[in-house]
């Protein structure tokens, strides 16, 4: 057989951007090696008729450094269609380490990922000192391929042990730091994190270590990645207004000349405009050729809500008070005229409040009594309209004509199409972030890019189908300097996703009870995702993962180069 794996018939989005087109792809020693009509045949075909076959997309900010240690498929990604994820972001790494510092590691991780201590303490098998030792004890036990940046809140415990939460460091740990950076990024990572987040402090209750480095020190340590000249930064910084912050991305990105990540760019009704503020402040250094990349959020920030268990509204001071009130009472009172003068006057507040008060974003998502069904999926204001009532009436007066239990849906965050499509359009813009692998008993994000193909490719229109997933896997790969990944293209590595773009999506997340110990976590499936396929070989079929073993360690593309250079 001349080929390992052909994946046959389907249409195939490369990964460029460029108009996909129908073709088998031809796949041998984990690698693509012919597209077109194949005659030849494979060990194992795969029918891809009337299915999209894309790169496997990249989650560029997880915190996966822990689980992957016990779960090599690093799910729920294959799930989701990534093949390739990146850890180490937000200055949190399980390395380097030193003998006796493996507890201080773990103290940041559980209170600023909330990762409950206990699956720590049972999933982490230490004994590995250096970033490149820790990197290497992945190898050959990856069933997903995995990429890391070094943190500095390792670098930083290592070099000055628990002194790292307490004080600035002197020269000599600097330039230890330094040291311990350059060897992580000659071992293969893929960038160096920092976090200056002033809400971030260890389980202990001291700051990470890296909110105490000084300028000098972030500023050594930022140079040694430009000096190496491969690799990313990636940055949380807290304090300043957001101007400020914002001042001090650019100027970083135009010092190091490396691509800087920083935080998020959302659409918000409450500041609607501050999304071109900040897309054209980044065109401007783009412009002048500095590459500070932001980060946007395909998964919009919704809420379902009843008037039996709503929160939307407690920042509020009299609606709180109604809210807090039993059931019963709490029905009398929104009846009440006066009652309802007062939560009007609330809602008038000028004050910036997270709840941007507009009835033509608040839906009727779900009526309890079928007589209602006219104003399933209407928005407040069009249910005021068809009652012709106002609509802070209408909003109650259905509501407790259905004894509380209209549901209603809220969305404050990334739900406008206008802004969102030029949001994820945006050139200066990573789509993400899942944060795996962290914050495990709140949420899971694991399906932003099969949100992404379902509700801004398909529902909504915003963006194409090669433009999302080329923003799901060439864009990251080049901005993470990840070579020979990212695109449906002969040499290219053979991983791959195989969806149907007219089902594809994310599920509703969900517990499981599948960490060490068998501690609880949420997880979360898709639909619409038949084969995600690494290295040439298959890790998920039809809600299955195979057990097959194909990941690697992605490591940066001048220590690749080093490591090749022996052999000619
Ligand atoms: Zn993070």
């Amino acid at each position: 057989m001349e080929y390992d794996l052909i994946v046959r018939s389907g249409r195939v989005v490369d990964g460029s951007g460029m108009p996909s087109y129908l073709a088998d792809v031809g796949i041998k020693g984990g690698k693509v090696v012919e597209l077109g009509r194949i005659k030849s045949g494979a060990e194992q075909t795969i029918d891809a008729g009337g299915l999209v076959v894309a790169p496997g997309f990249i989650d560029h900010h997880t915190h996966m450094d822990a689980q992957v240690l016990w779960d090599p498929y690093a799910t729920s990604e294959p799930e989701n269609g990534f093949t390739s994820v990146i850890m180490g972001n937000c200055g949190l790494t399980l390395a380097p380490v030193k003998s006796g510092g493996e507890d201080a590691l773990v103290k940041s991780f559980v209170r600023v990922e909330a990762i409950p201590r206990s699956v720590l303490e049972q999933g982490v098998p230490w004994g590995w000192r250096s970033y490149g030792d820790y990197l290497d004890a992945l190898e050959g036990k990856l069933g997903i391929n995995v990429g890391g940046l070094v943190g500095h809140i390792a670098i930083r415990q290592y070099a000055m042990g628990e002194e790292s939460v307490e004080r600035e460091a002197g020269q000599g740990e600097i330039a230890e730091m330094c040291m311990e950076v350059r060897s992580a990024l000659e071992a293969g990572a893929l960038g160096f994190s920092t976090n200056r987040n002033v809400r971030h402090v260890r389980e202990d209750g001291k700051p990470v270590a890296s909110r105490l480095a000084s300028e000098e020190e972030l500023f050594a340590l930022f140079d040694v990645v430009a000096e190496f000249n491969s690799g990313v930064i990636q940055t949380i910084l807290g304090g300043g207004n957001r101007r400020e912050r914002f001042a001090f991305y650019q100027e970083l990105a135009r010092r190091t000349q490396r691509p800087v990540i920083w935080g998020g760019v959302s659409h918000r009704w409450t500041s609607p405009d501050l999304w071109r503020e900040q897309l054209d402040a980044l065109g401007s250094t783009f412009g002048a050729g500095y590459r500070p990349y932001g980060v946007a959020h395909s998964i919009p920030g919704i809420r379902h809500f009843t008037l039996k268990n709503a929160q939307v509204f407690d920042e509020f001071p009299e609606w709180k008070k109604v809210m807090f009130m039993p059931e019963g009472e709490r029905k009398k009172a929104l009846a009440d005229p006066g009652v309802r003068a007062r939560l009007r006057d609330d809602l008038k507040d000028p004050r910036p409040t997270d709840f941007h008060r507009r009835w033509d974003i608040v839906q009727v998502e779900k009526v309890a009594n079928g007589e209602n069904e006219k104003y399933s999926g209407k928005s407040v204001e069009e249910v005021a309209r068809m009652r012709g009532e106002d609509p802070l009436d209408a909003f109650l007066n259905l509501a407790l004509e259905e004894d509380l239990d209209t549901t209603f849906l809220n969305v404050n965050s990334n739900g406008d199409p206008q802004a969102m499509g030029e949001i994820l359009r945006s050139p200066y813009l990573l789509i993400g972030s899942s944060d795996a692998g962290a914050h495990v008993q709140y949420r899971a994000d694991f399906g932003y890019a099969t949100t992404l193909l379902a509700l801004w490719v398909r529902k909504r229109g915003v963006l194409s189908l090669e433009q999302a997933v080329n923003k799901l896997t060439f864009f990251v790969a080049s901005v993470y300097g990840l070579e020979g990944r990212g695109l449906v293209r002969p040499g290219y590595a053979a991983d791959l996703v195989v969806f149907d773009p007219d089902t594809v999506d994310a599920c509703e997340p969900e517990w499981a009870h599948d960490y060490p110990g068998g501690t609880k976590r949420m997880i979360q499936r898709s639909v619409g995702v038949h084969h995600t396929i690494v290295n040439g070989r298959v890790i998920f079929s039809d809600g299955h993962l195979s057990g097959d073993l194909p990941g690697q360690v992605l490591r940066n593309s001048a220590c690749r180069r080093a490591g090749a250079a022996p052999l000619g």
